[in-house]
């Protein structure tokens, strides 16, 4: 006969008798077994990977030998402590016919930074380094180029407006887009 006697320090049940022998509730065997740790490791890089996706902290804008970007929308959670914006030119015109840049300020400071930065010139990638408007840019880029810029978002203001331009001598009016902060 077999006696079974309740260990309470484990809660599992041990045979008295015979060899060193454990009896484990059902339960507890599910959660030590392989196919239950599996499940928890998928179960966590599936959280650990949703949260990465919804706090995106990147971004890749397209540009090409049109004046326009693409998109002309880039959302910025506020979740990201910095943010990585990537101008792509997707062209094949060099540049200095075709040149793009990528230039943040605020949506009112931005004729104002295409007028200094038109007056900067090439050399300086057509962004004065002066002008404390500019919160954030990237180099010139021509064809099959791209550059990147990463900026602290704690620069910028949650309520206020901010949007990007193309500074590129004569591309302002037309090459911009918006930042949605969330
Ligand atoms: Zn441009």
């Amino acid at each position: 006969m077999v006696i079974l006697r309740v260990n309470p320090m484990v809660g599992l049940f041990e045979r008295a008798d015979g060899p060193k022998q454990v009896i484990q509730p059902m339960p507890i065997l599910f959660f030590k077994s392989k196919i239950w740790r599996g499940g928890l490791a998928a179960l966590i890089l599936f959280l650990a990977g949703g949260l990465a996706a919804a706090q995106n902290c990147a971004t890749t804008i397209e540009s090409d030998d049109a004046l326009r970007f693409k998109p002309e929308k880039i959302e910025i959670p506020l979740a990201c402590k910095t943010f990585t914006v990537t101008l792509k030119h997707t062209g094949r015109l060099p540049k200095l016919a075709m040149g793009h840049n990528w230039v943040l300020a605020k949506l009112s400071d931005l004729d104002g930074v295409s007028r200094t930065g038109m007056l900067a010139g090439a050399e300086h990638n057509y962004v004065d380094p002066k002008d404390a408007r500019v919160l954030a840019h990237t180099s010139v880029v021509g064809g099959a180029e791209s550059a990147s810029v990463m900026f602290d978002v704690a620069k910028l203001v949650p309520g206020e407006r901010y949007g990007f331009v193309c500074t590129f001598a004569g591309h302002s009016p037309v090459m911009r887009g918006v930042i949605v902060l969330k």
